[in-house]
């Protein structure tokens, strides 16, 4: 295809939008789906994301468009919407000239699609301004136009004003994307570079990567080489998805397809790697490239041990379409066989978490979430801990964090409740701006685990549902924090120990033995729950000692009622988990772990 009639755009939206309805209009207009085959949210293919309404994975298609008696080649490309997913966006964003930028009419910008459009902006794509929903009774179109062009420059009146659900001002929004998107521009002689902005595990064809050629082309058949790591492949198929896949013979300067080769696992083929042929390799990859990084670990162990190998395997079957996600084999006192995972933010957790339990059918405890912490110890060698049980023992000379920016966009009444949540989180505020007389920017500097946990439950519920709330890593800095211990009977648990900042450690130790004297039994003797740091006790409560026999209570008489208590007994201490000589049954360990 020749370049000057290819137009490579995505969409950046907030969730509920209306970016997959607004699809759905132009795959119908471009006549890629028949009306017969047509059906709302067409492109969410994945079972996980019609669940939750999200789009997780980024997808690529191709539509044809006429305008002024040409027929050019549109390739949207999908972002995912949420903010654990921001280096996948970044590469979306990177295989396009333009974007999209889609804002319900009746809400008005929100604070994720004001970091992607920040992003897009960095990439220099060419920005084209569009009010959705304009057929609700609710809409403003005009007071959020002067938002949006106060934010972008532009006149309001320029604002492009459709709706996905009754197709309204779609026509003119396609012809727009011709007339501003400037066309991809490439080397086609240069030996042969593609981006890969996504890959995905299929069950049937192995990994399919999607690409966007940027100099050269790839042909059918050929060996191509990952920059990242030199490993090379046969190309089995090369082609466009429209949106069902269409194989081509190959793939030129500026189109957007996918490739397929036959590796079975996502991290051989990774987001933001360059493809290059084998036989003409180019020399240098795409813009940079960057392995993802988890940031939140969580330590998950199956409640039934005998579940210990199901839980590796689904583990190894979910890593095979998210190289995000890494795991390694953990031991715990009180939990026993599990493992530590990590992840890339709180909903990548608990998006994995569901799947192991729905498609896998598992029951899982997983202990809290914690960060990564870089702990330097007194004779200077730096431990890097992702798990309470790594912290080092005796005295530290420094613990670094790491820190979020965080944006908050919310109506200007709540900007006290949002300061005094941001305050009480240790963050620093950096800058606030008025989008609108109504509606407010405001810039934090925060510890990323003062935000992993309730942050944004607390936020919608001190600001009515109206905030949102996006932010990205920035580095680290040191912080006072310490290693919360808490014993039974003088022994640690490990499954309770947490890094805490010192001025949150006594509440945690507090909380955790008081709940613990409530969800654990009496015993034969007495014991004493402890919380310290180091050898130091913060917090302590005690279960008194029990010495009635259980039998007792039935006065010699009813034979079949006493075995049926035995019984019970018998199997009430099946479900005990012993820490040193204390029985503990398992429903405290997870009561004990659930926040509330
Ligand atoms: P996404 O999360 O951005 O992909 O949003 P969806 O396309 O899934 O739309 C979210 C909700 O808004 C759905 O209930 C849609 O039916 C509705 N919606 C989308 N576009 C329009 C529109 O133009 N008008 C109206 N009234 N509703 C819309
Ligand atoms: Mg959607």
């Amino acid at each position: 295809t020749d370049p000057g009639v290819i137009r490579n755009f995505c969409i950046i939206a907030h969730i509920d939008h209306g970016k997959s309805t607004l699809a759905d209009r132009m795959l119908q207009l471009t006549g890629v789906v028949q009306p017969r085959e047509m059906k709302a949210q067409y492109l969410d293919r994945m079972d996980i994301e019609r669940e939750r309404g999200i789009t997780i994975k980024s997808q690529a298609v191709r539509m044809p468009w006429e305008h002024d008696g040409e027929t050019y080649a549109f390739h949207m490309i999908d972002t995912p919407g949420h903010v654990d997913f921001s280096y996948e966006v970044s590469r979306s964003l990177a295989a396009c000239e333009g974007a999209l930028l889609l804002v319900d009419a009746a809400q008005g910008i929100e604070a994720q699609t004001l970091a992607n459009l920040y992003l897009a902006m960095e990439h220099d794509l060419t920005i084209i301004p569009v009010l959705n929903k304009i057929d609700l009774p609710a809409a403003q179109p005009e007071k959020y136009a002067e938002e949006i062009a106060h934010l972008i420059g532009g006149d309001p009146a320029d604002v492009l004003r459709v709706s996905g659900k009754t197709g309204e001002g779609v026509e003119e929004l396609l012809d727009r994307i011709v007339e501003e998107i400037p066309a991809p521009e490439g080397d086609a002689q240069a030996p042969a570079r593609a981006m890969i902005f996504d890959s995905v595990y299929d069950t049937y064809r192995g990994v399919v990567t999607f690409v966007r050629v940027v100099d050269g082309s790839l042909g059918h058949r050929e060996r191509i080489k990952m920059m990242s790591t030199g490993a090379t492949h046969e190309l089995l198929e090369i082609g466009v998805s429209s949106p069902e896949p269409e194989p081509t013979k190959g793939l030129g300067v500026g189109e957007v397809g996918y490739l397929i080769t036959g590796v079975k696992d996502v991290r051989q083929s990774k987001v933001g790697d360059t493809v290059t042929s084998q036989a003409k390799p180019a020399d240098a990859i795409i813009g940079g490239y960057d392995e993802p990084r988890p940031m939140v670990f969580s330590g998950l162990f199956p409640i039934d041990g005998s579940d210990f190998p199901v839980l590796r395997e689904a583990l190894e079957k979910l890593q095979l379409n998210d190289a995000a996600l890494s795991f390694e084999p953990e031991t715990s006192a009180a939990l026993g066989f599990g493992f530590r995972v990590g992840f890339l933010g709180l909903l990548h957790l608990e998006i994995t978490r569901q799947r192991l339990e729905s498609e896998y059918n598992l029951d899982l405890i997983s202990t809290a979430p914690n960060v990564i912490y870089d702990v330097t110890a007194e004779d200077g060698e730096v431990h890097v801990v992702t798990n309470p049980s790594e912290f080092p023992d005796g005295k530290v000379s420094e613990i670094r964090e790491p820190v979020v920016a965080a944006t908050v966009i919310v109506p200007s009444e709540f900007v006290g409740a949002v300061m005094e949540l941001c305050q009480a989180r240790r963050g620093t505020m950096e800058g606030m701006d008025y989008l609108s007389e109504e509606r407010v920017e405001l810039r934090y500097r925060l510890p990323l685990a003062e935000i992993v946990f309730d942050f944004f439950d607390q936020l919608k519920s001190r600001t009515k549902g109206y905030a949102s709330l996006n932010w990205q890593g920035e580095g680290d800095q040191a912080a006072d924090l310490v290693k919360v211990d808490i014993l039974l009977q003088g022994d640690k648990v490990d499954a309770f120990s947490a890094i805490t900042h010192r001025d949150h450690a006594y509440a945690y130790g507090v909380r955790m033995a008081s709940r613990l004297k409530e969800l654990i039994p009496r015993q034969q003797f007495e014991v004493p729950i402890q919380a310290a740091i180091g050898s130091r006790i913060i917090a302590r409560e005690n279960i008194r000692a029990i010495r009635k026999d259980v039998l007792s209570k039935c006065y010699g008489g009813d034979i079949s009622r006493k075995r049926k208590l035995l019984e019970k007994q018998k199997e009430g201490k099946k479900r005990m988990k012993m820490v040193g000589t204390v029985e503990v049954p398992q429903e405290a360990f997870i009561a004990a772990l659930s926040s509330d």
